[in-house]
């Protein structure tokens, strides 16, 4: 995934520096409303955050899950017998795509819950590790772990599973695993999220129809926040907001923030469910409260050093109870 915005979050910064320098709080208050009628669930979901961090080492032992390298197409067994132990049915996409000269084989795992319902909650994340640490220059060349990028989100979901495996949700729900995400040019918006672009496209022509999705990409690192950046505030607003309030009112608001990014956009998979697929959905993705990722994004240290359960709980715990609950927004 890659960052926008830049800009705007500059000129946008010097004015409410500007306007609210005596209120630096003012922006936390932004957009919790109606979060009054929110209620805590009467029980809460019982994600396990050491059955999704053993899922990360396990990932991560492939080694970098590069398309068209052994360990991808290791990890794919790997993962579609995970899906497979758990879910009602799995679909699996195999082709091949392409950018910028380079063609990468490309297996989208997508497990269902209650396949004959329709209505139905997506929750997505990417699997493949990007080719090149290239957030530095001088490691642009080398390979790193993607603990947190990929690797936390996919444990996740494989936790999110296990758990509906074992108590069902009412409604359907949808875990997609897709791949070659992260093998994208910055300012080439579409040669990234590649396997959800050639899933949206099928889904698309299909009539498959999901209330809302939930992207979750580097939900696992130390000192994660989670902020919503623009595209998830523009197309799926009410639905993040509800997630967002989801994640206050069972005890994580340190991690589920509401403050303003100001412009910050984040072309990443939602992006292609949202505008190909027309399905609303956002983008659960650690960033610092300035917009930026995190420290070790595509760079060689995203790897279990940096991984946290308590990061990973809270993200997954959330998700869970939204998928039991199903809370109106
Ligand atoms: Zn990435």
């Amino acid at each position: 995934m890659y960052k926008t915005g830049r800009l705007l979050l500059f000129v946008l910064g010097i004015i409410s520096f500007s306007l609210f320098s005596c209120h630096s709080n003012k922006s936390s208050e932004e957009s919790q409303s109606g979060s009054a009628t929110f209620k805590t669930p009467a029980s809460i979901a019982s994600f396990d955050a050491d059955s999704a961090y053993v899922f990360v080492q396990k990932q991560v032992d492939f080694g970098p899950r590069i398309p068209n390298t052994p360990a991808h197409a290791q990890c794919a067994a790997w993962l579609i017998a995970k899906m497979k132990s758990y879910c009602d049915s799995v679909t699996i996409q195999r082709t091949k795509v392409s950018t910028h000269g380079n063609t990468y084989d490309c297996i989208n795992i997508i497990g269902h819950f209650n396949p004959g319902n329709t209505t139905r909650i997506l929750v997505l994340a990417h699997w493949d590790t990007r080719p090149f640490a290239d957030a530095v220059p001088a490691t642009a060349h080398e390979h790193f772990d993607g603990a947190d990028d990929g690797g936390s989100g996919v444990a996740d979901i494989l936790e999110i599973a296990r758990q509906l495996h074992i108590k069902k949700t009412t409604i359907g729900v949808d875990l997609f695993l897709t791949d070659v995400e992260d093998a994208g040019i910055n300012g080439d918006d579409n040669s990234w999220g590649l396997g959800t672009q050639y899933w949206a496209n099928q889904a698309k022509a299909s009539g498959y129809h999901a209330q809302y999705g939930i992207l979750l990409d580097m939900v696992g690192g130390k000192g994660s926040h989670f902020y919503r950046e623009g595209f998830t505030k523009q197309f799926a607003g009410p639905q993040s907001l509800m997630v967002w309030n989801m994640g206050n009112s069972i005890g994580h608001s340190d991690y589920f923030r509401y403050n303003d990014l100001g412009g910050v956009e984040i072309t990443d998979d939602h992006s292609f469910v949202n505008q190909i697929a027309g399905i609303p959905t956002m983008d659960i993705i650690a960033l610092q409260g300035n917009g930026d990722f995190m420290p070790w994004h595509h760079t060689v240290n995203d790897n279990m050093k940096i991984i946290d359960k308590n990061t990973l709980k809270a993200v997954g715990q959330t998700v869970l109870q939204v998928l039991y609950d199903n809370p109106s927004y």
